[in-house]
């Protein structure tokens, strides 16, 4: 489907490997046994999320296949510490979770305006020899390697992080409602599935408050086995706090078809009913007070009933109480989402590198052969401590 909704979106994802420590030993005019003086290495870029309300889709990360952080650069000479590489921050949009792509296991959620967290942490540079100098070994000749980089291919999913969501079939008036009450202007139009993508609206309610409102793509019965549109944008209203089913006025039996939703919700996750529900009859300029009031006595009890048109504007300031009153009562508290700790660090690694390092002496780690570095003139010098780390992986 070509559209500018993009809820889902795949990146490979690496943070940069720590700079390697420099092993090396000062050899100057006049001063032939410096002494080691091998600088540490820089770290790595780390790959971090951010949350950034001015995205509502992961439309700018949908031909986005990579994302590299820099790497660290090595350590140099005269204790010459390496660049750090620079960290690469990938904005979403608040409501975006996180997934491993590999294990699809749930890795973070991103949930409001500038939360960072820290998907790829950048390896630490390793130390120059310098940093290993003591009295008994005044020339130490090895340095610490980088640490590794990290990677990962991520799945970006995109849950709306609405406080409404409209659930009804298609025709049942949603993106009217959702044009008269916000300044969203979705597609309207008399056949089922003009909204193949769901759109948001800021409500604005009394004295300066608002709340969002979500128009999600018609449910048709059996949405929740895959039949229709509906079932991939269901997950959309899983985050809801406040479900708005709409059932229009001219339906033969109004409680049939909003027990029908009811039943496709539950099919697709039983917890949307846990949800506080709302329902509106819609389209109520079709019909006259008499009709409303015998309609009354055949609706549905276990929730809060409005009539409304959202052409006359008719029931839409009741709604709004409404709404607004459930929103904030006492028992609908917002879903409190927790990133769960899944992130794995290599802290430990390092750990064990460096404690091995001083257990067992130079040979763990010994990587730079201390006459090569001596023997080489000074070009070839400057080629090694500036070598390109994505090379020598190559
Ligand atoms: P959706 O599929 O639920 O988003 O429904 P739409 O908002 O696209 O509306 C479907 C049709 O119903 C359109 O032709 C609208 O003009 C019409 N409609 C929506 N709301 C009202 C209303 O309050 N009164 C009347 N008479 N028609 C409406
Ligand atoms: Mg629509």
């Amino acid at each position: 489907m070509d559209s500018n909704f993009v809820d889902y979106v795949k990146i490979y994802c690496r943070s940069g490997k720590g700079g390697r420590g420099s092993m090396h030993l000062r050899h100057v005019k006049y001063q032939p046994n410096g002494g080691p003086d091998g600088g540490d290495g820089g770290k790595g870029g780390s790959v971090i999320l951010r949350g950034n309300h001015n995205y509502w889709t992961l439309l700018h990360l949908k031909y986005q296949r990579h994302v590299f952080a820099e790497n660290g650069g090595n350590g140099g000479r005269d204790k010459c510490h390496g660049t750090d590489g620079k960290d690469i921050y990938i904005d979403v949009p608040c409501g975006t979770v996180v997934y491993n792509a590999e294990t699809g296991k749930y890795v973070c959620d991103v949930t409001y305006d500038g939360q960072e967290v820290m998907l790829l942490k950048g390896g630490r540079g390793g130390l120059g020899n310098w940093q290993f100098r003591t009295a008994t070994r005044q020339t130490p000749r090895f340095a610490q390697p980088g640490e590794p980089m990290q990677e990962m291919t991520v799945i970006l999913e995109l849950k709306l992080l609405a406080d409404v969501g409209l659930v009804g079939f298609p025709n049942a008036g949603k993106s009217t409602l959702l044009s008269a009450l916000s300044s969203a202007r979705p597609k309207i139009a008399n056949y089922p599935f003009t909204t193949l993508e769901p759109s948001l609206g800021i409500v604005s309610y009394r004295d300066n408050k608002s709340f969002v409102m979500a128009d999600i793509p018609g449910i048709i019965e059996g949405a929740s086995e895959g039949k229709g549109l509906g079932l991939r944008f269901l997950r959309h209203i899983e985050r809801n706090s406040l479900l708005l089913f709409m059932v229009p006025g001219d339906t033969d039996d109004i409680k049939h078809d909003y027990e029908v939703l009811l039943n496709e919700l539950k099919k697709f996750n039983p917890e949307m009913l846990d949800k506080h529900r709302v329902l509106a009859v819609t389209k109520s300029d079709l019909l006259d007070d008499e009709l409303i009031e015998m309609l009354r006595e055949t609706l549905p009890t276990d929730l809060p009933v409005v009539f409304i048109s959202s052409v006359t504007g008719y029931g839409l300031d009741e709604l709004k109480d409404v709404l607004w009153e459930e929103l904030n009562s006492e028992s609908n508290k917002l879903q409190e989402i927790t990133a769960e700790d899944t992130l794995v660090h290599r802290d430990k690694d390092m750990q064990k590198l460096t404690t091995e390092l001083h257990d067992e002496g130079e040979d763990e780690v010994l990587f730079v052969d201390e006459d090569e570095v001596e023997d080489a003139d000074d070009d070839e010098l400057d080629d090694y401590e500036t070598f390109d780390p994505d090379e020598e992986k190559a």
